[in-house]
């Protein structure tokens, strides 16, 4: 369906957007799901709302609009519009349904091909990413939502930023609450943020998928990962995971991010590695 006509043109009208029930919880309010009238039909929607009108929490969602508003990609979350009624909401495509972290956890019998369609669709959305000079900031299971089983999207672009033309990568201001164990060792000793870095956390995501929504790095502390990575130590192995699929992970926690492949480099090996598991 062609949502992006209406997508790129006005705001909605408080009178299109219908909130049935909640979703989730997000950092400045609730995402709750509900529908959306639009021109010629009606869509399903979650809407991330905000509560008490917080100024900061406003500036942040209308960040993550202009953002999310120049992106049009299948495997990534569309946003339909931004509605300013009594508060500010930001109306995406749904993803019926939910995390995949959460479809991990409850689905320990996935076969592998499975898995692995996962993770071409997450690297064809960030392949585009890539492309279009966005880093993403916070890719991890708990941020790809499931449309169907065999249909993934990318979401959560609260901490996307675009990466200047005239500049490598995106300079963060300061550690905010990030997400350290999904963090390349130049994000956390120089705030340095660019698609290599969004390669980092792409590894630790597939680990996460073989691993079937486990935490990575057990309980250990900030400090201690990062030691742990210094030293040259690295996530291990998850029980029954291919070697192959293991060695894509390795190759993108290189400390050298010069050494880690791209996303576009990546498409071509998981889509082989699809197509075998597939047919045996
Ligand atoms: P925040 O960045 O503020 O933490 P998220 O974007 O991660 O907010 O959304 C919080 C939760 O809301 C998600 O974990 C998910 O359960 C739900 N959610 C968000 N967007 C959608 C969507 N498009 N479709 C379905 N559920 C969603």
């Amino acid at each position: 369906i062609d949502i992006r006509e209406d997508v790129m043109s006005n705001d909605l009208q408080p009178e299109q957007v219908i909130l049935e029930g909640k979703l989730g919880s997000g950092q400045f309010g609730e995402v709750k799901k509900g529908v959306c009238h639009l021109v010629n039909k009606t869509v399903p929607v979650a809407v991330k709302t905000l509560k008490n009108n917080d100024p900061a929490g406003e500036k942040e969602i209308l960040r993550e609009a202009t953002l999310m508003k120049r992106l049009d990609h299948q495997h990534i979350v569309r946003m339909i519009g931004v509605c300013k009624g009594e508060s500010l909401m930001l109306v995406m495509e749904l993803a019926e349904l939910g995390p995949l972290k959460k479809y991990l956890e409850k689905h320990l019998e996935m076969k592998v091909w499975h898995q692995v369609e996962m993770m071409l669709q997450i690297c064809d959305g960030m392949q585009y990413l890539e492309s279009r000079d966005v880093v993403h900031r916070d890719l991890a299971t708990r941020n790809v939502l499931l449309v169907t089983e065999h249909f993934a999207k990318i979401s959560d672009f609260g901490m996307s930023r675009m990466v200047d033309s005239n500049s490598e990568y995106y300079h963060a201001h300061g550690p905010g609450r990030w997400p350290l164990m999904w963090y390349a060792p130049e994000c956390l000793y120089y705030h340095k943020f660019d698609s290599k870095s969004d390669v980092w956390s792409f590894g630790v995501t597939l680990w996460e998928i073989m691993s079937f929504g486990a935490r990575p790095y057990d309980r250990k502390r900030p400090q201690e990962i990062l030691n742990f990575i210094e030293s040259g130590n690295r996530l291990r192995k998850p029980k029954n995971c291919d070697d192959r699929l293991y060695n894509i992970m390795l190759s993108c926690w290189a400390l050298e991010k010069g050494k880690r492949p791209t996303f576009r480099e990546m498409k071509p090996t998981l889509d082989h590695l699809y197509k075998e598991f597939k047919i045996t």
